[in-house]
């Protein structure tokens, strides 16, 4: 009998324990906020700016990792990338995507970490570059979403470029840990930045790269504490929100679904401070439907930018 009431207490807890772990996946979509009302800021963008996709592999996933109401059956591969954006000015890379060496830097992630992560290279950023006859010399510098892993993979593969981040995500690369390489780069050369100029659609500052308006970076803490969101507007009314891993999958902005509790746990340093900023891209996207939203995992997104095969001489300025 008693043997009995110990078994029954102990199917009861399981039961309960798998409804809690199933609830964090289950659909809650945030309340809808108003659309931005400010105004739309001009731009002065080059005619020759352009911005291209440089998948360098996949991280093999279920859409329920990405979003909550994701089903855990529906297999996604999220996207590991980088983006150049060619300025007359300077080019840039936004993130990195994995690197040359990904394999020996993942075994410095812990194995709780490993466990559960599946991932596969395709080719580097670098590789991609070069086999395109891409002059590095145009190359200004690497400016970082955030500074996890699967975006700063490739730094090594860059040696002398410089790296733009956050004074809070450079004091986050020093302290480690959370979603970062064991060992961290040697002889990066990190530079700071920060968000002289005032507001800039709904966010508290921002940092305009080439005082053209073309590249806007704007602060957006909560996933990690220095994460930005890197604006960048062609001269014929592109306009692209590069938002790291603010959402990893579309349907984070236009389902408005954060990811399920149990992996906001894992993956984000304030999830408060996360939810806030998704708020903020939410209504802009209502106001702003033509905006192109590039999460840096979402394969959908990268779709809708042109690569290095699509075009010859992306070494010419
Ligand atoms: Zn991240
Ligand atoms: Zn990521």
């Amino acid at each position: 009998m008693h043997v009995s009431k110990v078994l029954l207490a102990s199917a009861a807890t399981v039961v309960v324990a798998l409804a809690l772990f199933l609830r964090t996946f289950s659909a809650a979509p945030l309340p809808k906020p108003s659309p931005y009302v400010g105004s739309l800021p001009s731009t002065r963008s080059p005619k020759e700016m352009a911005v291209f996709a440089l998948l360098t592999g996949v991280n093999h996933r279920v859409a329920a990792y990405g979003y909550r109401g994701g089903s855990l059956l529906e297999r996604r591969e999220f996207s590991m990338a980088a983006t150049l954006v060619k300025h007359p000015q300077g080019d840039l890379l936004i993130d990195t995507g994995f690197g040359r060496n990904i394999e020996g830097q993942f075994h410095t992630m812990p194995w709780t970490f490993r466990a559960w992560t599946f991932y596969k290279l395709w080719e580097p950023a670098a590789d991609q570059l070069w086999a395109a006859g891409y002059d590095q010399r145009s190359l200004r510098a690497i400016l970082l979403t955030h500074a996890h892993w699967d975006h700063v993979s490739g730094l090594p593969d860059f040696p002398g470029v410089p790296v733009w981040v956050t004074s809070p995500e450079r004091q986050f690369i020093k302290k480690g840990g959370h979603g970062q390489f064991g060992n961290s780069f040697t002889g990066i050369r990190y530079e700071e930045y920060g968000f002289e100029a005032g507001p800039y659609l709904g966010f508290s500052g921002s940092h305009d790269i080439y005082g053209d308006g073309s590249i806007v970076v704007v602060p957006a803490s909560g996933h990690t504490p220095g994460s930005v969101i890197i604006f960048v507007t062609l001269q014929n009314g592109t306009r692209y929100a590069f938002v790291g891993d603010l959402v990893w999958q579309l349907e984070g902005i236009t389902q408005r679904e954060e990811r399920p509790w149990l992996i906001r746990k894992f993956a984000d340093s304030d999830a408060q401070g996360t939810r806030e900023n998704l708020l903020r891209m939410i209504a802009l996207k209502e106001r702003l439907p033509e905006l192109i939203i590039v999460p840096a995992h979402d394969m959908r997104a990268f779709a809708e930018m042109p690569t290095l095969s699509d075009v010859s001489g992306t070494n010419r300025q």
